[in-house]
């Protein structure tokens, strides 16, 4: 079953970046951020799940240890799709209605990976409820190998000895290629050069603001 998320007719833009840790959405973002703000049409820089999500105990629970026991991963991404929901309709759609170009680091795809690749592949719930949320303009999907992006986190200087789940890196991986290609995502190989990513992920931005010059 694919996401129903629905195609907006809002004046403004919502490009979103997914994929695992470490494969270049933040870096990618930043000069996106850049490139709006050259040519006049300031972003809006957001991301999912919100802090409210991120401080919560069963969230860091998943995030920092390997012991899940005391909650149920439904329970979480239950939390994160309703934080999705209520962020994507009050704080993106408001700046879209407005005519801005908002950028989100991790959308509702997000959500479906990582509860697919817990092996919840049967939950149509989570399509379901995606139905109330726009469809991004563009969905850029930053594929790398999962060695690379495990190196690239490492080599952040708080994140030395971060816990990280590598089988579930491997079996995210999988999901996220899955779900580009089920819902017209843009797969970007994250293993070329910043300047080389960012090249296509522009071209695919400004092929999108031309398009709806002449309607979505
Ligand atoms: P994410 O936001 O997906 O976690 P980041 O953009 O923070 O990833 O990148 C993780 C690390 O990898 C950062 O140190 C960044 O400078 C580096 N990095 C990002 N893109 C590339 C690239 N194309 N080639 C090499 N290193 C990269």
């Amino acid at each position: 079953m694919r996401l129903q998320m629905k195609v907006h007719n809002h004046p403004g833009y919502l490009f979103v970046f997914c994929g695992l840790d470490g494969s270049g959405k933040s870096t990618q973002i930043a000069l996106l951020e850049q490139f709006f703000s050259r040519i006049n049409m300031p972003a809006y820089i957001t991301k999912q799940p919100t802090d409210t999500v991120r401080n919560s105990a069963i969230f860091r629970t998943y995030m920092n240890s390997s012991d899940h026991s005391m909650y149920d991963y439904r329970a979480l991404s239950l939390l994160c799709a309703s934080d999705r929901i209520q962020h994507t309709n009050r704080d993106i759609v408001p700046k879209i209605s407005q005519g801005r170009v908002v950028i989100s680091d991790r959308y509702f795809y997000s959500c479906l990976a990582n509860l697919r690749a817990r092996g919840y592949v049967k939950d149509r719930w989570i399509c379901e409820v995606s139905s109330f949320i726009p469809k991004p303009d563009a969905a850029f999907f930053m594929d790398v190998e999962v060695d690379t992006a495990i190196s690239r986190v490492r080599s952040r200087d708080t994140e030395e000895n971060r816990f990280i789940d590598i089988e579930l890196q491997y079996r995210l991986r999988e999901q996220y290629l899955d779900i580009a290609h089920e819902n017209g995502g843009i797969i970007i190989d994250g293993s070329q050069s910043v300047e080389e990513i960012f090249q296509k992920v522009c071209s695919f931005v400004m092929q999108k603001l031309c398009k709806t010059a002449d309607g979505r």
